[in-house]
């Protein structure tokens, strides 16, 4: 039987396109359109036929069982950790944190290794923000800087940004001049579209020199003589301070937190973002000037926004003393594992699992773990419990948030029996309650 969706939202990465039309043929995926191979790949990746499945120690047991057995682990723990949420949507990470808040236990989110220096940025200097909207109607310059969007966002450009066409740039891509600045060493391959669309002007910036190169559009901007600075620079310059409406779209090419092999690196993201941010800030004096981060795939940008209105914190919460304490670095998964503090930990998606540094996977493999997780993922490790629960976009609706915080709602274009992370947590949670007689 060929079952036809039409406008449902694609969780493939943060552009989160509701314009997609899901093609199933007996169960198999035949058709998406647009185009578009990374949002096609991840509907194809979790559209498996495999049963609904919970394991202990890797035997098949019911649901109910892995459910009290968790909530039996997480009672005995004394310090536990509940990390990842960003492949879940706003129901499960809310699910999550109230299990957080229940058991008095840490909750990080992915955030912590890819944009969160650039949340900690913005807590220190502000944002000056948009929608992906305003740029499609307004932007007539764009500047990409620490991202290739034809890899990441594959549909950006076309619904939003360089080739757009919106109220104020009715002719798209001739209304707009579209800078790339980045590593030296791959900003020249670096294109707008999968079909190679080209930037008008590229910028090398040599690996470790963002925040100098920064600075000296801060100064040039502040009319102070920079003789280093070179004539792009200049010119990059005289295009900012002269475009009706500008925006800078950066990504982890300029934000990265740290690749770790072992000790964490002297990382200064933050302070490069920062930095970016001041420039975008100065630049209203003179003109209208945005900036708006590029979030990879999954909702991070849900995780951050749920964690914060029911924390306070975006990430790296600590709610063990029964009220929250946010501190990057100390209380965020990674150093958590790394200095053996956890004595269990529930994650909620283990795809970044191997981005852990070897101290933080060797303790995570010597401690109970509770896995959710979606069907036919492969993971390092056998955990404890495992759950295999339903995709939100695909078997469940939720909301999630696009890379510009704005919630859309997704949809379930396939029927399936999974149990959703939100009614996994919820048992658990109830089962805890009910031992605890509260
Ligand atoms: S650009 Fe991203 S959200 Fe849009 S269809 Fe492609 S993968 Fe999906």
């Amino acid at each position: 039987m060929t079952e036809r969706t039409a406008n449902v939202p694609c969780p493939g990465c943060a552009c989160l396109c509701d314009d997609v039309t899901l093609t199933f043929d007996n169960g198999e995926l035949v058709n998406f359109e647009p185009r578009c191979e990374l949002g096609e790949q991840w509907f194809r990746n979790y559209n498996q036929a495999i049963p609904s499945t919970a394991e202990i120690k890797g035997q098949t047991v019911t649901i109910e069982e892995a459910v009290r057995f968790s909530a039996d682990l997480l009672l005995k723990a004394d310090y536990p950790l509940i990390y990842g949420l960003s492949r879940s949507a706003t129901p499960g990470q809310r699910a999550a944190v109230a299990l957080a808040e229940r058991i008095g236990a840490v909750i990080d989110t992915t955030a912590s290794l890819c944009h969160g220096p650039s949340i900690m940025a913005i807590q220190e200097v502000g944002e000056v923000t948009c929608t992906l909207g305003e740029v499609r109607n307004r932007a007539d310059l764009i500047i990409f800087w620490g991202c290739h969007p034809a890899e990441s966002h594959p549909r950006h450009a076309e619904r939003y940004a360089s080739l757009a066409r919106g109220k104020y740039t009715p002719n798209g891509r001739t209304d707009r001049t579209v800078v790339m600045v980045g590593d030296a060493k791959q900003v020249h391959q670096w294109r707008l579209d999968p079909a190679g669309t080209e930037p008008d002007i590229v910028i090398p910036v040599e690996a470790g020199k963002d925040f100098e190169t920064l600075a000296m559009l801060r100064m040039l901007l502040q009319g102070v003589a920079v003789p280093e600075a070179s004539d792009e620079l200049r010119r990059l310059l005289e295009l900012m301070r002269g475009c009706r409406y500008g925006t800078v779209f950066f990504g982890l090419g300029i934000a990265e937190t740290s690749m770790w092999d072992g000790q964490p690196h002297q990382s200064i993201g933050h302070i490069n973002v920062a930095s970016l941010l001041k420039l975008v800030a100065e630049l209203n004096a003179v003109t209208r000037f945005t900036a708006r981060r590029m979030r990879l795939q999954g909702d991070v940008s849900g995780a951050d926004n749920v964690l914060c209105w029911q924390t306070s914190y975006p990430f790296g919460v600590d709610l063990s003393r029964g009220y929250p304490r946010y501190n990057p670095g100390e209380f965020t998964a990674n150093e958590v594992l790394g200095r053996r503090d956890a004595d269990l930990c529930l994650l909620v998606g283990a795809e970044t699992v191997q981005y852990f540094s070897e101290s933080a996977r060797n303790h995570l493999r010597s401690i109970p773990t509770i896995v959710l997780d979606y069907p036919g993922v492969p993971l390092e490790f056998t955990p404890t419990v495992r759950f295999t629960t339903g995709v939100y976009g695909l078997h469940a609706v939720g909301t999630a948030y696009r890379m510009d915080n704005v919630p859309i709602m997704l949809k379930a274009p396939r029927k399936s029996d999974f149990p959703t992370d939100e009614h996994i947590l919820s048992d658990i949670l109830d089962h805890i309650a009910q031992v605890q007689g509260k």
